[in-house]
């Protein structure tokens, strides 16, 4: 039966509980709008642990001034029915205040790779999501916890935090889910008019040839891969700003469109956009390895 926790202590107090009877617990932030990406993390949480927790939290730490964290997509009921019908075991629902008390100022800061990529678009977002997962790993306790390739950075941030504070949680990256198009799957995508939908594929497609240059094993640097990148992107009607469009080192995050590709071989690089369509602002990925 699907419980819903609304504190924290309460929250804390199930998962003791489950503990004490020798269960293990899987873990699925969100904030909600839940999509067959979300469900995909839910389904590989599952088939790993005794009893699955699923958080909803529009998370207002990790949205800077000027951002859609008003606007951002909330359908608490259309959520709450899917996730009955995937048959998790308790539902984390707390309130902004519930999370941030008064005079609340501890704050967790990954430093070097928080400022590359989105970092440098978006002030204080990654200080704002290693805090809240944090507190959400101390409150749930689980063993594993269940994270979407789709936020790319935002993996790579949260293995850095919990190696570095030794966080006794197991960490799972999961593939990106897609529409059928191609179109990451995301909650944003619902900001988009019919014209700027259907140019949105153009990221997949842009990382997906971007990738062939990479994989066929021809290129002496990568500066060609990241050139395609930009031209595919720049022939949208649709796309407003493109923020990046490179190829990034996938542990350091570095753009590495500069270097040999045979210092590479063998590893994984990763392809990764982030644009503005209209005033939607989309990002994608493509791991790629090197031949
Ligand atoms: P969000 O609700 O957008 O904060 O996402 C919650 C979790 O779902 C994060 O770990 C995301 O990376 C993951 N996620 C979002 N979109 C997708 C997708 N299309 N495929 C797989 N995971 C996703």
């Amino acid at each position: 039966m699907l419980e819903t926790l609304k504190s924290p202590s309460a929250m804390q107090q199930w998962s003791q509980k489950k503990h004490s009877e020798g269960k293990t617990i899987g873990f699925v932030p969100t904030m909600g709008a839940l999509h067959r990406g979300h469900i995909s993390l839910i389904e590989a949480s599952k088939q790993e642990n005794d009893l699955t927790v699923v958080s909803i939290f529009v998370n207002p730490a990790q949205f800077s001034a000027g951002e859609d964290f008003e606007k951002y997509p909330r359908d608490f009921d259309g959520d709450f029915k899917k996730l009955e019908q995937t048959d998790i075991d308790a539902l984390f629902l707390p309130q902004a205040s519930d999370m941030y008390g008064d005079g609340f100022a501890t704050f967790i800061e990954v430093r070097g790779i928080s400022g590359k990529l989105c970092g440098a678009y978006r002030a204080g977002h990654f200080t704002g999501v290693a805090t809240v997962v944090a507190k959400l790993f101390n409150t749930i306790m689980p063993e594993r916890a269940y994270f979407g390739l789709k936020d790319y950075q935002q993996c790579v941030v949260i293995r850095k935090m919990a190696a570095d504070l030794n966080m006794p949680v197991s960490l799972r990256f999961c593939e990106t889910v897609r529409e059928q198009d191609g179109l990451a799957m995301s909650s944003r995508n619902a900001y988009l008019s019919a014209d700027q939908r259907h140019d949105a594929p153009i990221l997949y497609r842009a990382l997906c040839e971007a990738g062939s240059l990479i994989s066929g094993g021809q290129l002496l640097k990568f500066t060609d891969a990241a050139t395609l990148i930009q031209q595919i992107l720049k022939s949208s009607a649709h796309i407003s700003e493109i923020q990046y469009g490179s190829v990034y080192d996938s542990e350091t995050l570095d753009d590495i469109s500069e270097q040999d590709a045979a210092s590479y071989s063998g590893k994984t690089v990763t392809l990764a956009i982030a644009v503005k369509i209209g005033s939607t602002r989309l990002i994608d990925n493509l791991l790629v390895t090197v031949p």
